[in-house]
């Protein structure tokens, strides 16, 4: 047994550094067309600084109590979000008025009483059955021992606000008859703080199935900047795009190079990185169902999970960036010819 291991493991090791393999992934990357460059930017350019900011100095304000899960000012921030997605006309995946995935308080322990997962969605206009997940967690860390609130702006009020502008931005293509050809499921997270449980629920009580699910882009933190890049802030740390799909990898690249051209940092991404970042925020729930993800994080900070972490704190330039980087990671997955692969079903590969 032991020796037909590492046989294999030989083999595997010999063939993902072989001229040939190389030459496949040279191949992949060559086959991807970044689709209608003109339409993303004008769809991106439509996510602005000023609207993040006016939804993170509400989503953050005191009124929420720090979203701790299952509590009141939590219950409020789910509702926040139900009433901008209805203002907005966007729909919600039940259909009608219903926003939530309900969690049972007894799917959580040490008395977390009950909680929501809210949902928003585009259906697509030529595959409506394969989906594309963009995901961000709506709680935080409540009051403080000190009975202060603990704001969560960057954590993860950042994520939150990039879904909504997102959301807004593909239902304004859509209008204009520019849609995603495939759907696009705006999730946001409860419980992410007391281990990740939201999205745990999510993919064992999936509301579209986890086999259609192309990939979860997930935002935990993206307003800020940490102290390793006082000199270089134009920046956003990577982790896991290449982990499941070397596709998801390229076409990320690809749209960076093509449209931002900002600094893709991926010292974190590395498979013993002592962070465990891969590990900790809500898209690991959907690797382990072996779905590609990327996770797109600023790194900590001085004020990661205080009371400062304050929406006077975050660099709105920096935040507009970043979620037009995932808004167009998005569109090139939601709109390219062929269904994003994972490597081990991709064709170029094997
Ligand atoms: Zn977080």
């Amino acid at each position: 047994m032991k020796l037909i291991l590492t046989f294999s493991l030989l083999t595997l090791v010999g063939t993902c550094s072989t001229p040939k393999y190389t030459a496949k992934l040279q191949n992949l990357k060559d086959n991807i067309k970044i689709t209608d460059t003109s339409l993303i930017k004008f769809y991106a350019n439509t996510i602005k600084k000023e609207e993040l900011k006016t939804h993170l100095y509400e989503f953050s304000s005191d009124k929420y109590e720090g979203r701790k899960v299952g509590e009141k000012g939590q219950k409020l921030a789910a509702e926040f979000l139900k009433s901008y997605y209805q203002n907005e006309q966007i729909a919600s995946p039940f259909g009608g008025s219903n926003y939530y995935q309900m969690i049972p308080s007894d799917f959580f322990s040490n008395n977390i009483k009950s909680s929501e997962n809210v949902l928003a969605y585009i259906e697509g206009t030529e595959k409506p059955d394969e989906i594309i997940i963009i995901s961000a967690h709506l709680d935080h860390l409540g009051i403080d021992a000190h009975g202060e609130v603990n704001h969560g702006a960057d954590d993860d009020g950042s994520g939150t606000v990039a879904l909504m502008e997102m959301a807004q931005s593909f239902k304004m293509a859509k209008n204009a008859g520019h849609g995603p050809k495939r759907s696009i499921l705006f999730l946001h997270l409860t419980a992410e703080e007391i281990g990740k449980r939201g999205s745990e629920f999510y993919v064992s009580h999936p509301i579209f199935p986890l086999e259609n699910t192309l990939v979860d882009l997930n935002i935990d933190m993206i307003g800020r900047i940490d102290d390793l890049h006082k000199e270089d802030k134009d920046y956003v740390y990577l982790i896991g795009s290449d982990r499941l799909s070397k596709e998801l990898h390229y076409i990320s690249e690809k749209v960076n190079n093509t449209l931002f051209n900002i600094h893709l940092d991926y010292r974190y991404n590395a498979e013993n990185d002592s962070n465990h970042y891969y590990e900790r925020s809500d898209h690991y729930n959907f690797a382990l169902k072996g779905i590609p993800v990327i996770f797109y994080f600023n790194g900590v900070h001085d004020d990661y999970h205080r009371a400062t972490d304050t929406p006077d704190k975050i660099d709105y330039a920096l935040l507009e960036k970043r979620t037009k980087l995932i808004f167009a990671t998005a569109w090139q997955i939601a709109n390219q010819e062929n269904r994003l692969a994972v490597d081990a079903n991709n064709d170029f590969l094997n």
